[in-house]
This record gives C-alpha cells, sequence and structure tokens, in this order.
C-alpha cells in the first residue's frame, strides 16, 4: 500500500534493522525498542490488523505462528520471548500494517 511505512520497509524501499525475510514474511528491529530484544514480524501482504485479516490469509497467519519461534532464536532468545500484536484504537496501534512484536531478552513485566 503507498505510503505505508511497513510495506516500503517490506519491498526495501525504507531503512531497518532486517533479521529474517522469506517470501511471505519480514522482520526486522523496533526502531524505539521496549525491551532489550524487540523485533516486528510482518506479512509482507498489506492487513490493516487482525480484525482486517480474510478467510484467505489463514496459511500466511499459520506461517507466522509457526515463524515466531525461529525468528525469536535468531535473535538470542533461546529462553522464551512474549508476542504482541496490538488491534486498532482500542489496542493502541500505532501503524496499520500487521504485525507481531517479539519482546525478550530481560526480566519483562508480568502481564
Ligand atoms: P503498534 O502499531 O502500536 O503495535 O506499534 C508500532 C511499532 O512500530 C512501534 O513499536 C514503533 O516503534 C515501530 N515502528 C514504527 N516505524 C518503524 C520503523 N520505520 N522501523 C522500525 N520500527 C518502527
Amino acid at each position: 500500500m503507498t505510503g505505508c511505512i511497513f510495506c516500503r520497509i517490506a519491498r526495501h524501499e525504507a531503512p531497518a534493522n532486517v533479521l529474517y525475510e522469506d517470501e511471505q514474511i519480514i522482520a526486522f528491529r523496533d526502531r524505539a525498542p521496549k525491551a532489550p530484544v524487540h523485533l516486528l514480524v510482518v506479512p509482507k501482504k498489506h492487513i490493516c490488523n487482525l480484525a482486517g485479516l480474510e478467510s484467505q490469509d489463514q496459511s500466511l497467519i499459520a506461517h507466522i505462528m509457526m515463524k515466531l519461534p525461529q525468528i525469536a532464536r535468531l535473535s538470542g532468545l533461546d529462553d522464551g520471548f512474549r508476542t504482541v500484536t496490538n488491534t486498532g484504537p482500542g489496542g493502541r496501534q500505532e501503524v496499520y500494517h500487521l504485525h507481531f512484536h517479539i519482546l525478550g531478552g530481560g526480566k519483562l513485566p508480568a502481564m
């Protein structure tokens, strides 16, 4: 989508510290980390958030879920990590392109 920063990163038109990429997803470091390790895992397809998913996105979502632990391990999170997805104004979503935060590398506050 024109003007979407995560679409631009996925197309390598905007800079990012990329850790992992395949045909369907890209993972890069958050520019304002909220934990010692803070990654964003983003589908290359523009989907606004979880509420914007359609039935044809099922295999893409399964792919993301299966890749999250692998991407976390790539960044050294061997003993676990937190995954967060903000949806809509009620979830304080800032970037309206679906993404999964991976957080870890320190003692996270309990939820
Ligand atoms: P949210 O939409 O609330 O789940 O959060 C969006 C996240 O994207 C925030 O943690 C931002 O720091 C991060 N972010 C926004 N723009 C960029 C960018 N160009 N590169 C890396 N991270 C970004």
